[in-house]
């Protein structure tokens, strides 16, 4: 038997997709542990940098809001731009939202995805059991992305690890380990500055190495942003409003234009709320480039040319990389061979059209690998809005 659509992933964007899908009649098989980047791969404590306007996964009916979850769990509605929403708040919410639409979700992992001749595709489960279905949905979000710059690459020589010299701020969940070490994290971001604050929170001395001057720098709270622009989920700004909005015409820009905003816009700026817990409790050392990492008597060490010029060291028993993530289609191991040979990739991402699908009739992609086509908005919860409606309705006429 040939199944309608399966969706690969259970984070916002395939919960999203998934209820879109079942809400038009279409039979759909899910995948993916509900919620896991968030609940393993972020660090306990954290702070959501979105508000909550732009914190909602998008259902196809009215009733699941991070607002209605608020009312359903019986804790204060978060709604105000100042309200700021605890992580557990988010993965409880959005187990919620998987509970109520999205009930049938398999949480096992899909380990490939192969073309069926001209009948769909072939899916094997890490349960054993394989099947065909007419059209696959990419949702798998930030899995298998995290970035670690080359020059980093000699200190974790077997990857990036907690317990090794340097790790991947994607590795870390409990920051407690580093109370009393020396800890240096690398980046400028939102994820980097509220790693170094939490880690200091915990009893570490944190150094934050960011390249560039001035590139550590905070967002305008609520009520100090421009008042004659227009709101975006973002903030008050006429680029953001369009990026929020318009997210059609994204992919008609230059290749060079798609991948700049997608990696600028939005991009490393820390929230309003994390100033005054980082400011004089976080060391901030901004260099040039870092040339390399290394490793002396266990412990990493940053070579570096500072902003005059001249050569640095840095080291710390620990090294944090803060350094994002990259969509690169190499790395989405469970599609098979032939499959990524035959689809359309612009610098490692998939090139989507209408209804994000991809140049492989029945494959779409959502989220995350969508970015690099329908813009930076991709990168966020909110991005669910524009996407799965337009997904579940391209897909429904195609092969519904
Ligand atoms: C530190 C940090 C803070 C962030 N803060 C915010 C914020 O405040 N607001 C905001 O809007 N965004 C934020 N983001 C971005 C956020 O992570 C994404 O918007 C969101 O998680 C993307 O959702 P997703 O569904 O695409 O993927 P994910 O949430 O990453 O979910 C991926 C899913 O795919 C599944 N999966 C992967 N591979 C397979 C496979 N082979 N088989 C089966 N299942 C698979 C996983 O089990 C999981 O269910 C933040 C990101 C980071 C790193």
């Amino acid at each position: 038997m040939i199944h309608p659509v399966a969706v690969i992933g259970a984070g916002p964007f395939g919960l999203s997709t998934a209820a879109h899908l079942r809400a038009r009649g279409i039979p759909v098989r899910v995948f993916g542990r509900p919620m896991v980047s968030w609940r393993d791969h972020m660090p306990e404590g954290m702070l959501l940098k979105s508000t909550p306007a732009a914190s909602s996964i998008d259902a196809p009916r009215p009733g699941h809001t991070l607002r209605d979850y608020c009312d359903a769990a019986g804790t204060p509605r978060l709604v105000t731009d100042e309200d700021i929403i605890p992580v557990e708040t988010f993965i409880a919410y959005g187990e919620w939202f998987q509970r109520q639409l999205v009930p049938e979700l398999e949480q096992v992992r899909v380990v490939s995805v192969d073309r069926r001749g001209g009948e769909g595709f072939e899916l094997k489960l890490d349960s054993g059991e394989s099947f065909t279905a007419r059209a696959v949905v990419v949702a798998t979000g930030l899995d298998g992305l995290a970035h670690l710059p080359p020059e980093l690459g000699e200190a974790a020589a077997d990857g990036p690890a907690p317990a090794g010299p340097v790790s991947h701020s994607s590795q870390h969940h409990d920051l407690t380990r580093f109370s009393g070490k020396e800890l240096i994290v690398v980046g400028a971001g939102q994820s980097a500055l509220e790693t170094a604050a939490l880690a200091a929170e915990a009893g570490a001395r944190v150094r934050v190495v960011s390249r560039g001057r001035g590139r550590v720098a905070f967002g305008a709270p609520p009520w100090g942003q421009p008042k004659f622009r227009p709101e975006s989920p973002f903030g008050r700004a006429w680029s953001l409003w369009a990026l929020s909005y318009y997210p059609h015409p994204y992919r008609y820009l230059p290749a060079e234009t798609r991948h700049h905003l997608v990696r600028r816009v939005l991009g490393p700026l820390g929230a309003w709320w994390l100033r005054d817990r980082f400011e004089g409790k976080v060391e901030v050392s901004e260099v040039a480039r870092i040339d390399r990492a290394s490793v002396s008597g266990g412990r990493p060490v940053l070579s570096v040319r500072t902003l005059d010029g001249s050569a640095g060291e840095l080291a710390a028993d620990h090294v944090i990389a803060a350094t994002g993530y990259r969509v690169d289609i190499a790395a989405m191991g469970f599609l098979g061979d032939a499959l990524r040979t035959e689809l359309a990739v612009s610098r490692g991402t998939p090139k989507l059209g209408a209804g994000y699908r991809s140049s492989v009739p029945g494959l779409y992609f959502t989220g995350l690998p969508a970015a690099a086509s329908y813009g930076p908005v991709m990168r966020f919860v909110c991005g669910t809005e524009f996407a799965s409606p337009r997904l579940a309705k391209h897909l429904a006429a195609a092969h519904g």
